[in-house]
């Protein structure tokens, strides 16, 4: 790792190709630092973000990891994000109050929605209120 790594500069420049929920496409993303796209969130400015470069959506990385630049999923728009909470907030509470382990829950989602299932990976707000509709059923289930 080079002695800059935590400079946000190291993070801009770099492109990749990532699927964007509002251009309804694969775009090509810039990554960039939470300096750019949360200026107001001075303790997110050194973290990596990637931006799409047409609509200036962006989606962040798991920054925790050995490969901290690796997107958390596909960008999203506002819209989207506020659904993805929403499916969060519902379903975390189910494996992190040890209901159902967090394997086993993720496992009967996908299983239900017939497709591997990521929070992160939901494309459009019709992806969102179907994945809504399961997740209700599986907590009427547990509660
Ligand atoms: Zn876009």
């Amino acid at each position: 790792m080079r002695k800059n790594d935590n400079n946000a500069r190291s993070f801009r420049g770099k492109n990749m190709k990532i699927y964007c929920c509002e251009c309804k496409a694969e775009v090509q993303a810039r990554l960039t630092d939470g300096k750019e796209v949360h200026p107001h969130r001075k303790d997110l400015y050194y973290l990596p973000f990637w931006k799409c470069g047409v609509c200036k959506n962006y989606v962040g990385c798991h920054h925790k990891t050995k490969n901290r630049t690796k997107p958390l999923g596909f960008i999203s728009n506002s819209e989207i994000k506020n659904a993805r909470i929403k499916i969060h907030a519902i379903l975390d509470p189910i494996w992190k109050d040890g209901f159902v382990p967090r394997g086993k829950l993720y496992a009967e989602l996908s299983e239900k929605l017939g497709y591997h299932y990521h929070t992160g990976e939901i494309k459009s707000i019709e992806e969102a209120r179907k994945v809504y509709g399961v997740v209700k059923k599986i907590v009427a289930k547990v509660f």
